[in-house]
């Protein structure tokens, strides 16, 4: 029979690997919780205009990247791509506004982009994020780079640098849009093939290319930070003033612009040593007319989202060591099995990891199982053992071992106990 493989771009995490991502999601849901921010839990389908509607009909998400298909009734459903146009259009659904003064929202799980397959990318990836309504000052979005950065200081990750630009709002976008176009009108025919459609439909995107030819024909051109409004400036700096102010250290970087149509003044990234420029380890930025765009009440909004396999990748995992099962249960014939079948039984009931393989066999060949699943420990228990009322405990690091009264058994697992992480 012809095996089946998993599809190109998809991934999986094994044991030995999923401990250091349960690491990670935990440590990110202290911080969070540390900030005052609560779960939700946002469904991996959604309506397709959902997504073409605030990620924008032009980008190469929508465009490209979705995995769309039609469900029985004709509707179009698409996997979601990311997470903030379904947290948006749950916090509208659901009258957040109007349950809180603002709303301060993590979620966690796979995203679905068919991107061409290479290096780091994954079709089904898998994010954190976080998004905060309500609050539309510049002092929130400093906050919110701040909690990133004590995450990344408590993951001990190093050499990840924050970029922080300003995209403008509404007001004075198009003038820079403008400029943009001045400036590539006459090397248009230079540009890569996206950007030429760039050039007429959203020139900001022309920046963010990732040909090196458009990138060197992109050095000199305009900068967002030059065409802001008096309101946008103030907040950028103000942005700026407040990282100081929180410890946190950050370049400006007057090429970023998001591959997303609804941010709007801050835009940010955290761009990973190793990754390279292309692969941002986390992102983001202010969205203040998404919610109204998508139907709710006008407000303001910042967010981003943090690539787990890229986190993982600049992750120590050493430091997370794999949890196996500390105990495994040896017996040696039918009494003594159903003397460990209850021993196991009272373990689980005390919240004590263990094991026991139903299918016996040898002291020998019990033992080299217990040595596969590196448990800690290995409980004995054969005729001798119950006639006497004792168990051995053998410590499998130390390769000591000593009997021990049945009856004490649990009490002493508990105090020597070797809990995983
Ligand atoms: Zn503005
Ligand atoms: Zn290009």
């Amino acid at each position: 029979m012809k095996q089946i493989q998993a599809i190109k771009g998809v991934k999986d995490v094994l044991p030995g690997e999923s401990e250091a991502w349960q690491y990670i999601q935990k440590r990110a849901r202290d911080i969070f919780h540390s900030f005052g921010y609560s779960e939700i839990v946002i469904p991996i389908i959604e309506f397709t205009e959902l997504f073409s509607r605030s990620i924008g009909e032009t980008t190469d998400i929508v465009e490209k990247e979705m995995y769309t298909f039609d469900d029985r009734d004709g509707r179009k459903i698409t996997l979601r791509p990311e997470g903030t146009a379904s947290v948006v259009r749950s916090y509208i659904e659901h009258n957040l506004r109007d349950l809180a003064p603002f709303s301060k929202l993590y979620y966690s799980g796979p995203m679905f982009r068919r991107e061409r397959p290479q290096a780091g990318r994954y079709r089904q990836f898998y994010q954190i994020g976080a998004e905060v309504f309500g609050i539309g000052h510049y002092m929130m979005d400093a906050e919110i780079l701040h909690m990133l950065t004590l995450l990344f200081d408590s993951l001990n990750i190093s050499g990840v640098e924050l970029q922080i630009n300003s995209i403008g709002c509404p007001r004075c976008r198009p003038v820079f849009r403008e400029a943009l176009r001045t400036y590539f009108n006459d090397k248009r025919s230079e540009l890569c093939d996206n950007c030429q459609r760039r050039f007429e439909i959203n020139p900001l995107r022309i920046l963010d290319c990732k040909s090196t030819h458009c990138h060197t024909l992109a050095e000199k051109a305009p900068k967002t930070t030059d065409h802001l409004c008096s309101d946008c400036l103030s907040h950028f700096n103000g942005v700026q003033e407040s990282l100081d102010k929180a410890g946190v250290s950050f370049t400006s970087n007057p090429r970023l612009v998001r591959g997303l149509d609804y941010y709007t003044r801050t835009a940010f990234e955290f761009i990973g040593g190793s990754l390279g420029a292309q692969n941002a380890v986390a992102a983001g930025g202010r969205y203040d007319n998404l919610v109204e765009e998508l139907g709710g009440p006008s407000t303001p909004a910042v967010g981003f989202s943090i690539g787990v396999e890229r986190l993982l990748s600049l992750f120590n995992s050493g430091r997370v060591r794999r949890q196996y099962p500390p105990v495994f249960i040896v017996y040696l014939g039918d009494e003594a099995m159903q003397a460990a079948f209850s021993l196991l039984n009272r373990l689980h009931r005390e919240g004590i990891s263990s094991v026991m393989d139903y299918s016996g066999g040898s002291l020998r060949s019990q033992m080299r199982k217990a040595d596969k699943l590196k448990s800690a420990r290995v409980i004995i228990i054969g005729g001798d053992e119950l006639e006497k009322g004792v168990v051995v405990l053998r410590d499998m690091e130390a390769k000591t071992q000593e009997e021990i009264p049945a009856a004490e058994i649990i009490a002493r697992l508990k105090v020597t106990g070797k809990p995983g992480i």
